[in-house]
């Protein structure tokens, strides 16, 4: 019998920290290995909001906070969301948390109940479902395609809807495809939650300022269904500080008190000083944000012009985010110089480790078995020499 419980066991290990490792442990032989593999930017941290944090080290900032944040930091937040978003929220309706990961699972533990439904658009990010599990709730999956941009269409929620319905859980800019539903396609989706107003929605938005199409639109700015959209959000990404660990999320005053509850038997406030850095960055100019923006649109054109020469791939152009997430499923089933068949995602990156020495993810976590997921959150150097590594690899597959 296993001493762990079956919640554990049932738990799948993160796929894109697992490959990373497995990246590592190549290179730690002295493998010259180029990572594509991870989710973060590779900037720094913007020199105010390091003072920030600098200053509140040396003001004594070493006390437990209060569970949600400090005061300062949540009507920062609130500030950022009128201003950036158009979107009224009073601070008490904020809870920080240690990361937009903790975010997710705060609002997930607190709707779910055991046999729930969370209708989940796949490709989704790879926490989602596990999260879902956690909370001994059922993923209802809406797959999609490369060929609908990895869209969800209002008929396919539609038809995903049953009486067990709670939550809906989506990101945009989406993780792993880059996608971006605009304002048009989300007030469509809006029609068939406003015939179905007992279920709640998750809008991840770590992804927010990594948008090639212009403003960034939010589900929550749509009237009808604010109150019960749960806007997830942080650092992370558009201040490039993944490892400050800060996100937060902004939803109607019960869930939030309801957040706050959960996390206050569960981790506390986060960092103290995270959160005098955070209030800062809220607070602050998003030049260095914009400076980003600009580099990973460079990029972005960069590496789909490499892609889109490469036999075999399916590519489209992402609208967000920093990942191209290419069909591969037309390698399944090939041939490696070694004599070991490609059957699946997996094979495919553990080839590309070991042969082209590029660490990618499989789609396989991210719910799309024929996809694999390439960050270009890296030098342009190092994406060209990825990208051709990738291409001399795949060619060799018979
Ligand atoms: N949501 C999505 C879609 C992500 O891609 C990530 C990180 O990769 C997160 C949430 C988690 O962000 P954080 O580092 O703030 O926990």
């Amino acid at each position: 019998m296993s001493i762990l419980s079956d919640r554990i066991n049932n738990l799948a290990e993160s796929a894109t920290i697992k490959m990373a490792k497995l990246g590592r442990e190549l290179a730690a032989k002295g493998v010259d290995v180029i990572s594509l593999s991870l989710g973060e930017t590779d900037f720094f941290t913007p020199d105010f909001v390091k003072d920030a944090a600098k200053k509140a080290i040396d003001a004594n900032y070493s006390y437990y906070t209060p569970v949600a944040g400090i005061p300062d930091l949540r009507k920062a937040i609130a500030a950022k969301l009128k201003r950036e978003n158009n979107l009224d929220y009073n601070f008490d309706q904020i809870v920080v948390s240690t990361g937009a990961k903790q975010s997710l699972a705060n609002a997930i533990l607190c709707l779910v109940n055991p046999g729930d439904e969370v209708i989940i658009p796949t490709p989704y990010w790879v926490s989602y479902s596990e999260l879902v599990k956690l909370a001994e709730g059922e993923s209802v999956f809406i797959n999609t395609s490369i060929d609908s941009d990895f869209k969800i269409t209002p008929a396919d929620l539609e038809a995903a809807i049953t009486p067990k319905s709670k939550l809906f859980m989506f990101s945009s800019p989406n993780n792993p495809t880059g996608t971006v539903y605009t304002r048009e396609e989300l007030a469509a989706l809006v029609k068939v939650f406003e015939k179905h107003p007992d279920i709640y929605i998750i809008s991840d938005e770590i992804y927010e300022h990594i948008n090639f199409i212009g403003q960034h639109t939010s589900i929550a700015e749509f009237e009808s269904v604010k109150d019960r959209v749960i806007i997830i959000n942080g650092l992370s990404k558009a201040y490039a500080m993944t490892g400050w660990r800060l996100g937060f999320s902004a939803t109607n005053k019960t869930l939030a008190d309801a957040i706050d509850k959960l996390q206050s038997q569960v981790t506390s406030g986060t960092c103290s000083i995270t959160q005098h850095a955070g209030t800062a960055a809220y607070q602050g100019s998003l030049d260095s944000v914009k400076e980003m923006q600009v580099t990973f649109l460079r990029r972005r054109d960069l590496v789909y012009n490499l892609l889109k020469n490469i036999d075999g791939l399916k590519v489209n152009l992402p609208a967000g985010a920093f990942y191209f997430f290419p069909d591969v499923s037309s390698f399944f089933g090939k041939t490696a110089p070694d004599g070991s068949t490609i059957a699946n995602g997996d094979d495919l990156a553990l080839y590309l480790l070991n042969t082209g020495h590029v660490a990618t993810v499989s789609g396989d976590s991210f719910g799309d078995p024929n996809g694999l997921r390439l960050s270009y959150a890296a030098a342009d150097e190092k994406l060209i020499e990825a990208i051709s590594r990738i291409k001399y690899a795949l060619e060799q597959l018979k």
